[in-house]
């Protein structure tokens, strides 16, 4: 027997139409290179009805590929809804990626039209050569670079002047399942690989972050989407913040801890997102000031150091909201809110719970199974697995990549390449990435965990801790350390620091004192850079 309930379909228009009618006087604040501007969701609904014009004027395709080079802001959010919803399929850019992997992702995709804001050109102009299939680029100014008159190969436009050309679109998207936008991965091995996402996983992810028990995102937020609208899709924080006509703060290029800082205190900001990165450059800048109104920081993408989440709890009150997700799971699968019972725990025990990555979220399966089986671990928070995961905002498989064979199984499971282990009510730990792990003798050893000893130092800024080659255990940890900026530390006091949190054979061979610790091309630390750097670094012990 079928239920009797109206199969409507759902699609970006119905988060829009959310937005036009109910949203209408709600703020989208952006800071741009130059200025700070506001305008409302009914200004926005109307400029992105005519974008969906300016669509047809320059006669994209029906899916063409609608690609952005571009800051968080407001008009970013209108190439948001105006491709997906006039039938076309968004592509937001990763600008930090490698030059020969943007000329890869703007042909594998087969990008029709790239926006672009000037201040971004200069990377973009030495690669437009490159790109077999781009017709049209067109201009946002926002507020610093020019656009050129012309550009070889390509019809150059400028946004406002095409938006004043255009007649207001009306949306009709009739396939939950057509493709609405599509993100790369950030390719730390290889190429990035392309994750499309429907119409249909980005309503129900837009739902899922609207649980109270997962980020409860609501009408009465301001919310602060530090996570670049590149990086999976804002983590689906802009479009939660529309559907439910939440005020959005936009932080444009200024990604300083002082600027993030600024927005949260001026703008009464209560969740924002970023990775931890962003959250270390954070705190300083918000001592003495008044943060009240954040209910949530929300940090995920990488792991959470303890030390961190209790320096915010202790300084401002609340601690870090770890969540876990990839751009393969569009990305938020599992958060870290504490349930009645946890909140009652002593507050020691408390942050240890907030260095897992939480419960996965309804609508979400998954797994830990040991290599080459569909068996669950045991949840004994021991034994450790790979994590899988399966669901309606889960990849099925890359767009067109025979890679998918390595990272979705027989049984149709993405393959997280994170290692995990499950206590016993399902609180999801990871341990380490993969190819993350140090593989000393028959042991595994988590960097994660040496790495957040080692953050908790009170003189250490930043760590990072690789695996190295060594003749007798193969691999044995290196510690790569930043002292907080005036600070002096030597590896004698960091091995005594870690002697005791750690077993013996954890505790790395040596420490080496560096700058900093290189950054992803989103913000995360890179790990495989480091282990380039020191492949042939020799270990004392070696
Ligand atoms: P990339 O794989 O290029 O870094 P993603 O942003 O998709 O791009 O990264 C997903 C990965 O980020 C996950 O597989 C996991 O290793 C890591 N990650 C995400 N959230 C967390 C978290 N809360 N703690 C630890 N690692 C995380």
């Amino acid at each position: 027997m079928k239920g009797l309930m109206q199969p409507t379909q759902l699609t970006l228009v119905h988060l829009f139409e959310r937005a036009e009618r109910y949203g209408r006087d709600k703020r989208i604040i952006t800071a741009t290179a130059t200025a700070k501007v506001s305008t409302t969701y009914g200004a926005w609904a109307e400029r992105t009805r005519l974008l969906g014009g300016v669509l047809d004027i320059l006669k994209i395709s029906k899916f063409g590929r609608v690609a952005t080079l571009a800051w968080n802001s407001a008009r970013h959010l209108e190439l948001y809804f105006a491709a997906p919803c006039s039938n076309r399929v968004l592509h937001p850019l990763n600008f930090r990626l490698f030059p020969e992997q943007v000329t890869y992702i703007v042909n594998h995709a087969q990008d029709e039209v790239i926006f672009c804001d000037t201040s971004l050109w200069a990377i973009l102009e030495p690669l437009m050569s490159t790109f077999t299939t781009v017709k049209h680029l067109v201009f946002m100014n926002d507020g610093k670079g020019e656009a050129p008159a012309s550009v070889p190969g390509v019809q150059v436009h400028e946004y406002e002047s095409l938006l004043q050309q255009a007649k207001a679109a009306e949306w009709n998207v009739t396939d939950e399942n057509q493709a609405a936008s599509m993100c790369y991965t950030s390719g730390t091995t290889g190429n990035p690989k392309g994750v499309v996402y429907s119409h249909r996983s980005t309503f129900l992810h837009t739902m899922a972050e609207m649980l109270a028990d997962s980020l409860g995102v609501r009408e009465s937020d301001t919310i602060l989407p530090v996570v670049p609208m590149f990086h999976v899709n804002a983590w689906g924080l802009t479009h939660a913040a529309t559907a439910c006509g939440a005020n959005l703060v936009m932080p444009g290029p200024d990604l300083s801890g002082k600027a993030i800082a600024d927005h949260i205190v001026n703008e009464k900001v209560t969740v924002a997102a970023g990775v931890p990165t962003i959250w270390m450059a954070v705190l300083p800048e918000l001592k003495g000031r008044d943060t009240s109104s954040l209910r949530a920081v929300v940090c995920g993408g990488a792991a959470v150091p303890k030390a961190l989440s209790e320096a915010y709890r202790e300084q401002i009150g609340l601690p870090i909201l770890q969540a876990w997700g990839m751009t393969e799971t569009s990305p938020i699968s599992a958060v870290c809110t504490l349930n009645t019972a946890e909140q009652q725990l002593p507050v020691e025990e408390q942050a240890e719970i907030r260095t897992t990555v939480g419960r996965i979220v309804l609508g979400v399966d998954f797994r830990v199974v040991q290599p080459d089986t569909t068996t669950m671990v045991a949840w004994d928070g021991e034994t450790s697995g790979e994590l899988q995961c399966a669901g309606p905002w889960i990849a099925s498989s890359y767009y067109n990549d025979s890679r998918s064979a390595e990272s979705f199984t027989k049984d149709g499971w993405l393959r997280t390449g994170d290692v995990a282990v499950v206590d016993s009510v399902g609180r999801i730990r990871l341990v380490d990435r993969t190819k993350d792990l140090i593989k000393s003798g028959g042991e595994w050893i988590s960097s994660v965990e040496i790495e957040n000893e080692l953050m908790s130092h009170p003189k250490v800024k930043e760590a990072a801790v690789v695996g190295v080659p060594h003749p007798k255990w193969s691999e044995r940890p290196l510690a790569c350390v930043v002292p907080k900026d005036g600070e002096t530390i030597t590896k004698e006091e960091i091995i005594a620091f870690l002697t005791p949190k750690l077993a013996k054979w954890q505790i790395p061979d040596d420490v080496v004192f560096i700058d900093q610790v290189p950054k992803t091309s989103v913000g995360k630390f890179s790990k495989k850079t480091l282990r380039d750097r020191f492949a042939d670094y020799k270990l004392p012990s070696a």
